[in-house]
């Protein structure tokens, strides 16, 4: 047995099994930037699936990230298309400097920048290392979850492509 629900599609509402929905994550320019199967027809179920970290998730409202129900072919479609608009996603996110990446202290709550020797590559990797914010050097690591950037790492990145630049 599959839940009717009633969603509004070109202005109408129509009643469509959640097996024809999925869920669509629109980021703040408009673009398609996820999907998932409707396996709920409540949005905040479904928020807390697409992104399990609560700062994370009060990061995206605040950013302008939207969750909506719509027909699964037309999100597949959507999905096909590069985001066109500049920043990307909307989201002006601070230049990397070089020779850094967003890493996530053992158990922090954010990502911050570190410094990552050229041998590390795009591999996972566990280092010890000092973040641009300034915080104390302990144990990074690569990839991280779905942790928010520090704002002190952003905001120095954002000076140094900027000292790059002039
Ligand atoms: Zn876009
Ligand atoms: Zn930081």
């Amino acid at each position: 047995m599959s839940a009717q629900i009633r969603i509004l599609l070109d202005g109408e509402p129509h009643p469509l099994p959640l097996d024809d929905l999925a869920w669509e994550r629109l980021a703040p320019c408009g673009c398609t930037v996820g999907t998932m199967v409707a396996f709920t027809a409540d949005q905040s179920v479904a928020h807390r699936a697409f992104v399990q970290n609560a700062d994370a998730r009060k990061r995206d409202a605040t950013l302008g990230f939207q969750l909506r129900l719509a027909e699964r072919h037309g999100v597949i479609d959507r999905m096909k298309g590069r985001c066109p608009h500049v920043p990307v996603w909307g989201v002006d996110r601070a230049p990397i400097p070089p020779g850094h990446r967003w890493a996530r202290a053992q158990g922090g709550r954010r990502i911050h920048l570190v410094p990552v020797p050229d041998t590390e590559g795009e591999r996972t990797f566990l280092l010890h290392a000092k973040p641009l914010c300034g915080r104390k050097r302990e144990l990074f690591q690569y990839p991280w979850g779905d942790q928010p950037e520090c704002a002190t790492c952003e905001e120095r990145a954002r000076e140094i492509a900027q000292a790059v630049a002039s």
